[in-house]
């Protein structure tokens, strides 16, 4: 990916380990084809070549959905890359919904590095989304997904973290959510109307009993 490769490969494999057996929910892929899609779009697509922000993007998911232990992070990789990866890493002490609904204000608090982890993370799933819906998804579970993920990176608040993955963030939330909107003839016009499709989505999970 660049000449800190070798550096790269020891974190690929470490991620590898960790999410070995996962797979993504509307694919059947291996889980680990979503952290190589956000580490090759931070750099093919933000110029971003600092390569603990690369490793941090390879690890991203881990300690929120694997066994992998923040001390091992620090000691194979170090501090700077455990505090990358722990500034995108929900708290799971919350429920699904209120998880969901954090990452709005949450990104708001973290450094520019991170931001653009979690920009590159909502890019890959939207285009995963494009390509592929999870079985059983309603309509308005799609849009709804769409409308949060951009809450969360919306351009106003995060955008001049990478105006690059602003831009590709904006196209790929256009292509889909205004298609899918005008097929089925459920236009959100407004900004009011988006949010309130958020607040539906968000409260989706709230009533969730997982
Ligand atoms: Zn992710």
């Amino acid at each position: 990916m660049c000449d800190h490769g070798g550096v790269l490969a020891e974190c690929l494999g470490v991620a590898r380990r960790a999410h070995e057996g996962q797979v993504r929910k509307a694919s059947g892929n291996p889980y680990i084809d979503h952290p190589v899609d956000v580490a090759r779009i931070l750099f093919s697509e933000a110029y971003v070549d600092d390569v603990d922000v690369l490793r941090a993007a390879l690890l991203h998911d881990t300690l929120e959905d694997t066994t992998l232990q923040k001390d091992e992070i620090a000691k194979c990789f170090g501090e700077r890359v455990l505090r990358l990866v722990e500034e995108v890493t929900d708290d799971r002490t919350l429920s699904r919904g209120a998880r969901k609904r954090a990452q709005i204000a949450h990104i708001l608090t973290v450094s520019d590095d991170a931001k653009r982890i979690k920009m590159a993370d909502k890019l890959s799933n939207m285009r995963d989304l494009i390509h592929c819906i999870p079985p059983g998804w309603s309509l308005q579970r799609v849009l709804g997904t769409f409308a949060w993920c951009r809450a969360v990176v919306h351009p106003s608040t995060v955008g001049r973290a990478s105006p690059q993955l602003a831009v590709a963030l904006e196209r790929v939330y256009a292509d889909r959510f205004l298609y899918e909107s005008r097929l089925h003839n459920v236009i959100h016009r407004d900004d009011r109307e988006v949010a309130s499709l958020v607040e539906q989505y968000l409260r989706g999970f709230e009533d969730d009993a997982e």
